[in-house]
């Protein structure tokens, strides 16, 4: 079989076998090119130690020396050149205790995850595949090389991974491996947050996130992200749904392109209806409260799982307002860009589309309009240039104090109260009338 591999990446492998050594692109880039799908990065394994690597290139970087990997850089470009090795005993289903290296591919293939991701290929010998992952790849499986329980117990997080890869490739587990997953599931607790949140991470972003459903099935959201579970398991009986919490949701990410903060808040909008649910005597199921419930259960979640403030802010935001707890009219609409911001409003837009589309034709009817309505305005205001933010007010705290307020919290409250009327009616947005507000007011309250 004849592959296409970057100029580089021939390059590299050819300069390591004039020098006497193996070389192969291996794992994802195989896969993806087989595939018929751009590779993230290309790796390259080889029979050369580290040093050897080192002495062949004239630019490298020590990326992980420890377990055999030198990056060799061409131009802008950075490829990971990483010796043969196998892993060692692994001390807590985490980390291999040592790395070994060794002379021979086949047992450096063997460590990797899946048959799919355990290719190896270069332009001479062709494509190595000792486990059978072409064939793998052709049926569309994700299987474990070699015993899944075994492969499981030495590292957890490759159960997360089964999920990943399978939803980006639109794949079916193997039987046995997903028995096996099923069956170490509780060993994902032993983990790190960080390498759980970049797994669950491209979960979200891939071409499948509904797939979530099969790491609910598999027992390992139970163990990573409890709460997904409780919505799984929480019915709504009313007029705007037909799915329980769980199926709504999973259609809500479909409904949403694959954009992380879109995703995240997708999956997190409802987590706090388990909570907030409310049984009426004729079976009517009521969710009171429940979006601010959801922005709290959000922030501990991501917070859990090390994210980032950005976008930890970014989701709980945007999950608090689900909802669209504004009027809809041009007013409405300006408190929710001055709540929400220019950057996270046309998000909002989305997700509240996104969800609307998950509900039953009734709520669909009832919202989709409304929203047509939200844009339309939105659009107008953007046009006019309404201020929408405390720095875009005809006045600032400076001209307050110039005009002899006092700094300090007063002041800022006066500024506030300057917006909201803005907000209001946004003629009233020049210096005089803004004056005239900030004193007369203050000066009723003094
Ligand atoms: P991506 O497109 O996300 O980069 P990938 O297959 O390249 O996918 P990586 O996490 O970059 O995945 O890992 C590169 C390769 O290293 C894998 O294809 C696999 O062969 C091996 N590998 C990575 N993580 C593990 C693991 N936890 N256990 C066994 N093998 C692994
Ligand atoms: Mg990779």
């Amino acid at each position: 079989m004849k592959m296409e591999v970057p100029a580089h990446v021939a390059l590299i492998i050819d300069t390591l076998e004039k020098a006497g050594f193996e070389a192969y692109a291996v794992g994802g880039c195989v896969r993806d090119t087989v595939l018929g799908r751009s590779p993230e990065d290309w790796d390259i394994t080889t029979s050369a130690r580290p040093e050897q690597v080192k002495r062949l290139f004239r630019r490298t970087v020590d990326t992980g020396i420890l377990h055999g990997t030198v990056t060799v850089l061409l131009a802008q470009c950075g490829y990971e050149v990483t010796t043969y090795r196998v892993d060692g005993e692994y001390e807590d289903g985490r980390h291999p205790k040592e790395v070994a290296f060794t002379a021979s591919l086949t047992e450096d293939l063997k460590r990797r995850d899946f048959t799919i991701n355990a290719m190896a290929y270069s332009p001479k010998t062709g494509l190595i595949d000792e486990f059978q992952g072409m064939e793998d790849l052709q049926k569309g499986i994700v299987r474990a090389v070699g015993d899944g329980k075994e492969r499981f117990t030495e590292d957890a997080l490759r159960i997360l991974r089964a999920v990943r890869f399978s939803a980006q490739l639109g794949f079916t587990i193997e039987e046995k491996t997903a028995a096996a997953a099923r069956e170490m599931a509780g060993r994902l607790s032993l983990i790190s947050k960080e390498r759980i949140q970049a797994e669950l991470d491209k979960i979200l972003c891939s071409s499948h996130p509904e797939y979530m459903k099969v790491a609910y099935e598999l027992g390992i959201t139970e163990v990573v992200m409890p709460e997904f579970d409780r919505i799984m398991e929480t019915p709504q009986r009313n007029r705007y749904h037909d799915l329980s919490v769980g199926e709504h949701t999973l259609k809500t990410l479909r409904n949403v392109k694959a954009d992380r903060i879109l995703r995240w808040t997708m999956l997190l909008h409802d987590f706090g209806k388990p909570e907030a649910k409310l049984e009426d005597p004729d079976g009517i199921i009521h969710f009171y409260g429940h979006a601010k419930i959801s922005a709290k259960l959000a922030k501990e979640i991501l917070r859990g799982l090390k994210f980032d403030n950005a976008t930890l802010d970014a989701v709980t935001t945007l999950v608090y307002y689900h909802d669209f707890p504004f009027p809809v009219s041009k007013t409405g609409v300006r408190k929710a860009l001055s709540r929400l911001g220019r950057e996270l409003f046309p998000l909002l837009l989305e997700v509240c589309e996104a969800d609307s589309k998950g509900k039953n034709s009734y709520a669909q009817e009832t919202y989709l309009p409304k929203l047509l309505k939200i844009r339309a305005y939105y659009q107008e205001i953007m046009e006019a240039g309404d201020c929408t933010s405390l720095k875009e007010l005809a006045i600032s705290g400076r001209d307050l104090i110039q005009n002899g307020m006092n700094p300090g919290r007063e002041l800022g409250l006066v500024l506030e109260r300057c917006l909201e009327a803005v907000l209001e009616c946004p003629e009233k947005n020049t210096r005089e009338c803004l004056l005239k507000l900030a004193f007369c007011k203050s000066d009723a309250a003094d």
